[in-house]
């Protein structure tokens, strides 16, 4: 059977990086991604300029790279009240949570992602969660996602396997894999045009990407960055 994959695909740098991975494992790629009311719609213009970069500089990725779907989950947007959604300072609560945690984020997209898939064929799902970040989502978790691949699985009772290549890598290792996976040429695509702070600052152009700098998110991304190429010198 053809092995076929539907990526969460945000337009940051591990699904982007996820994304590759994909195109490398499996004979057909499709891609998600989610509006839900987010400050910034940066990320999201992203991801068009990234799955066209990819194509152009990569003929073999391009040749198993299929449909690019959008959905509008403009609800989570209603339902929550973060830092991601709402314009209000990035900070730690009493929960030991960042007020960008939005609650049930993944939850939904993955179950959103299989209702997708399965209508598609697709029998695997691809997301970039990671349980070395700061930020410790409960739903990014790795347990978490086992959970909801045996939930999804039973059911649309058929297989609905959840991979998630970054879980245990740091932000350095990622940069690594996606040297391994695409060259210097895939790390100047991620650098340049995949988007992760959480302010949408997409005006500077620093060494390790677009950011504010000062963001959770531009902070782990630039340490990550700055560790990869020390460790590339030596
Ligand atoms: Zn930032």
């Amino acid at each position: 059977m053809e092995r076929k994959a539907l990526v969460l695909f945000s337009g940051g740098q591990d699904s982007a990086t996820c994304l590759a991975w994909a195109l490398e494992r499996y004979e057909h790629v499709e891609t998600i991604g989610f509006h839900y009311g987010q400050r910034h719609a940066v990320e999201l213009d992203c991801r068009k300029v990234v799955l066209a970069r990819l194509k152009e500089q990569f003929p073999a990725w391009a040749a198993r790279l299929g449909a690019d779907h959008m959905l509008d989950l403009a609800l989570l947007g209603q339902i929550s009240d973060t830092a991601l959604t709402q314009d209000r300072e990035i900070e730690f609560k009493e929960s030991g949570l960042p007020s960008t945690f939005v609650p049930g984020r993944n939850l939904l997209f993955f179950t959103f992602a299989s209702a997708i898939a399965y209508r598609r064929g697709l029998t695997t799902l691809i997301g970039g969660m990671c349980e070395t970040d700061y930020s410790g989502y409960p739903d990014c978790r790795d347990n978490t996602l086992k959970a909801l691949q045996v939930a999804m699985s039973l059911g649309l009772d058929a297989p609905m396997v959840v991979e998630t290549p970054l879980m245990w890598l740091t932000k350095e290792q990622t940069w690594r894999l996606a040297e391994q996976l695409g060259g210097s040429a895939l790390i100047e695509l991620i650098r340049t045009e995949t988007h992760t702070c959480y302010l949408g600052d997409h005006t500077r152009l620093h060494r390790w990407g677009y950011g504010c700098g000062h963001c959770p998110a531009c902070e782990l991304r630039r340490t990550g960055y700055e560790a990869f190429t020390k460790s590339e010198a030596a």
